[in-house]
This record gives structure tokens, sequence and C-alpha cells, in this order.
């Protein structure tokens, strides 16, 4: 096997991956708060890391991919003041906040199965580990880094920063850090405005709260992670991910928090940070209005849509990017994607076809073509020079199909692993041309169908005629019908 090498945030060098323990990996992403519908920027922070699992699976790592569901203590604002995000819409909606995070979380799960995107090996809750989560910040006040204050308690940045290092992966420094940050407004409880909520007091109003030494409360948004990542992976892990928007002050906190309550430096050996998808080289987020759903994506139905695409163009179309530079969303790009797409796939299905002959052709280097597309992935997990080097053997096999070469039938079984193995088990591509050639493809459109009939169902109950007639007759021009009864919707494709 080649080495891997990644570019470590941490240490901002490309080094060689050693796990703590190989064959083993811990991998741990963050994942989303669920209080509103999963958007495309989202979609792509957990592609790229579903391929970085699905590669170190492919190259006989076992890795435990945690990645968590936020459910409490998220708040308006990322930092410490203001409404949990889950609460607000709960009491908007006049909901339970548990309904608000069930929908949500649901919502999630369809999409990253639209998109092929693999579960992590396991899933917890915030709201799942409140007890781990108290004991957590027994020990970090046990250690002297944390204090309460009139039932929350906050981690002291300055105390922890005599003993330990802080601001190393954003390479924030302390003194910069409190020239830029506002002076306390005397109404602040805490000592030191660096100082940031591991756990916060909740008055009577607040509908998420757990009894706990400092009276009810609930827990501060970074501290989840901390306890949820060192309960499953162990006080030192391997990798952490998540958006690189992440990286301060949530990621920069972890740390702190980590080694506040183990007294470990380094808890994390490898830290790596998906890019953000950007619309017009702006973020796309829901506050910015550019956001637009996967089943918009889908339909074609948003402004910034000249028509719909498909989820396996989408995903083509960002593993044309690098997991670590900006992707800016375009229809030009998407087409293109979408012709590349097709044509590696007509490529991979001949290739399917043929057997060779018994000697092979001295043309055509197969295993040179093999040592590419590992090196690219070897090299930071590069998949648009991995998709340019499958791109170099299409020609060949093109040929090979119409007859104007032949290839030995060993070739074809050394391509037919390396095309099959890459683009399906490491690129996660199925084909979903007409006829559902390969196999997982009649599985990834059923669920397609499914989830735009849920979708269609919603947008009825919230009286969105519009959109549910839309979804209604984009579906009808494909040869799907919908049929309305009692017991709900359900399709049939003619
Ligand atoms: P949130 O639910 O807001 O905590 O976000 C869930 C994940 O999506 C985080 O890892 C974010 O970094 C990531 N994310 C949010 N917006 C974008 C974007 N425009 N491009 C890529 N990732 C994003
Ligand atoms: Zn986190």
């Amino acid at each position: 096997m080649q080495p891997l090498y990644l570019n470590n945030i941490l240490t901002k060098k490309k080094e060689l991956f050693e796990p703590l323990n190989a064959p083993h990996v811990g991998m741990y992403v963050c994942g989303p708060t669920v209080y509103s519908n999963v958007h495309l920027g989202n979609v792509r922070t957990f592609l790229s890391f579903d391929v970085i699992y699905r590669y170190l699976e492919f190259t006989g790592y076992k890795v435990r991919y945690v990645r968590n569901i936020t459910d409490v203590g998220h708040l308006i604002g990322d930092a410490d003041e203001g409404e949990d995000k889950i609460g607000k819409v709960a009491r908007l909606e006049e909901i339970e906040p548990m309904e608000v995070v069930q929908k949500y979380t649901n919502d999630f799960h369809d999409v990253m199965r639209v998109f092929n995107i693999l579960p992590p090996s396991i899933e917890p809750t915030a709201t799942g580990h409140i007890i781990e989560q108290i004991s957590f910040v027994q020990k970090i006040i046990e250690n002297g880094y944390a204090y309460e204050v009139n039932g929350s308690v906050y981690f002291s940045v300055r105390k922890f920063s005599e003993d330990y290092p802080y601001g190393e992966l954003s390479g924030r420094k302390i003194d910069e850090l409190m020239n830029n940050t506002r002076d306390l407004d005397g109404q602040s409880e805490k000592r030191d405005p660096l100082d940031f909520a591991l756990w916060k007091n909740a008055d009577e109003t607040h509908l998420m709260k757990w009894p706990s030494p400092w009276g009810n409360g609930f827990p501060g948004w970074h501290l989840e992670c901390s306890v949820m990542s060192t309960k499953y992976l162990g006080e030192q892990f391997d990798i952490h991910g998540g958006g690189m928007d992440l990286k301060f002050p949530h990621h920069e906190c972890e740390i702190a928090q980590n080694i506040g309550a183990n007294k470990k430096l380094n808890p994390i050996k490898y830290w790596l940070h998906g890019n953000m998808l950007t619309v017009n080289g702006r973020k796309m987020a829901k506050s910015e209005g550019n956001g637009f759903t996967p089943e918009e994506l889908i339909t074609g139905n948003h402004k910034l849509l000249k028509r719909g695409y498909s989820p396996m163009t989408v995903r083509f179309f960002m593993l044309m990017g690098h997991y670590a530079s900006t992707l800016d969303f375009s229809n030009e790009a998407l087409q293109a994607a979408e012709k590349g797409l097709s044509k590696l796939n007509n490529a991979v299905k001949n290739l399917n076809k043929l057997t060779g002959s018994d000697s092979d052709n001295s043309d055509v280097d197969v295993n040179s073509l093999s040592e590419k597309c590992y090196s690219a992935m070897n090299d930071d997990f590069n998949t648009p020079i991995l998709i340019a080097s499958l791109f170099e053997g299409v020609k060949a096999i093109n040929s090979a199909s119409d007859g104007r070469i032949e290839l030995g039938s060993n070739q074809i079984l050394q391509l037919k692993n390396l095309y099959n193995g890459f683009m399906k088990d490491v690129l996660g591509l199925v084909d979903e041309g007409a006829g559902g050639a390969a196999e997982g493809s009649e599985d990834l459109a059923s669920n397609l169908l499914d989830l735009l009939i849920k979708m269609r169902s919603n947008a009825k109950e919230n009286k969105d005629w519009d959109r549910a007639d839309k979804i209604r007759n984009t579906l009808s021009d494909l040869g799907v019908t919908i049929k309305d009864s009692k017991e709900g919707s359900t399709w049939s494709h003619e």
C-alpha cells in the first residue's frame, strides 16, 4: 500500500498518516444542528468526509466513524447568548423541541441517502449524553479550568493558557483575541470576555433543561463534541473533521475542553476541514437566502437553477473540486459535470461487457493508471486528480469496446477492479441511467421518488399548492404518476 499523506490543519503541514492503532482509525465529524432543512452547502461537508471514510475503508483501515446530531445547546449567533436554535422553532411552531429534532433528523437522513452518503458507525446525540457532559464539566472544574456563576459554568481560557497552549488550531493568540473582544458590558457573568459556556443555567421558560449539580440547565454547544468523541474514540484519536467555518471558536474550544478535562496534550492527531460551497463567491447559507435544498435542486424549482440536476451529477460536481478548496456553484459547472459523469459511466458500462484476449496490449499501461489513481487519493484525498486519471483510461476502454484495439483479459480484469472500485466504492457514484443498469441505481431512484412524494405531502400539509403541483408535474413529465389516497400518496412508473 502506498503511504497516505494528509494536510493537517493543526500543524499546517502535509503529514504521513500514521493512525494511533492501525488498522483501526477513529474519526469524528461535527454533524448538523437539526432545526431546519439541510441545504446543499451542508451536503458538501458531509460528502467530503464520506469520501475520506470510504477511501480509508477501501484501503483496508477499519474506521469507527462518529458523526453527531446537535439537538440542544447551539444558540442563535453561535456564541453564548440568545435562544436555542431548536427551542426557537419549537416555540414558534408550538411543538415539542423533540418534534423539531425528529423532523429535521429524518430530513437529514433522507438527504444523506439521496446523495449516497454512508451512515456513520455511531451517530450520537447531545441530549442522549447529558450525564456524560455533566461529568466532563466536573472534571474541568476539578482541574481548575472552569468556574460556576449563578448556575452556569464557564471555561477559563486565561487560566487554561497558563498551563497549556490555546489557539494552536486557528492560529489566534490570546493577546490578539483580547484586543478584538468587546469588554464585558457589566451584564455578563463571565470573569473574562474570552471565556465560554460549558453549562448554562435555564430559567423556567426554557424548554430544554436538565438537573445538574449547578441547578437546571443545558450544555454549551462545544461541549457535546468533546464528550462524545472522547466517549466513543478515546482521549486521543486520529481524525477530527467538520466544515472550516467551525475552526473557531467551536473546534478551538473542543481542544481546550479535552485537554482541560483529561490533561493530555494533542487529543486529536489530524484535523481536516472541508471548505465551503459558495454561490457567486458567497458562502451558501440559510441566512443568505442562497441555500437551496436538494428537493429544489432535483426539481429545478429555485431562481438560481436553470433546470433540475440529478443527485449523482451533484455528487460528481462536488468531487471535481478538492475538499479543502472552495467550490462555486454554477449551472454551467453542473452541466459539465453531467456530461463528464455520463462519459465515465458509459465507459464503465462498456468495460463491464468486455472479456479480452489472451495477450496484453503493450500500448496500454494499466499499472501506471492504477498507480495514478491511488497517488491522487494518497495525496490528501485529491478527488479532482483521481477523476482526471479515470478519464485518461476512457479512450482505451472505448477503443476496445469499438473493436479498434484489443486488450488482454488480465488488463480487462484489472481495469474492471480499478473503475468499479474507484467509481462505486470510493467516489460513491451509482449509475442513475435509464433502465437501472448499475447495481443500486433502482434503490436510489425509488428512494428519490419516495423523498419527492414525502416533500409533496409536506407541501400539501403547509397548503403550498404551487410547490405540490410543481413536484407532481415534474414527475408526470418523467412518466411517474402519483396516486393520492386516505392512507397517503404512492407512485407508479409507466
Ligand atoms: P450546521 O448545521 O449549521 O452546524 O452545519 C452543519 C455542517 O455544514 C457544518 O460542518 C458546517 O461547517 C457545514 N456547512 C455549512 N454551510 C456550508 C457551506 N456553504 N459549504 C460547506 N459546508 C457548510
Ligand atoms: Zn462539533
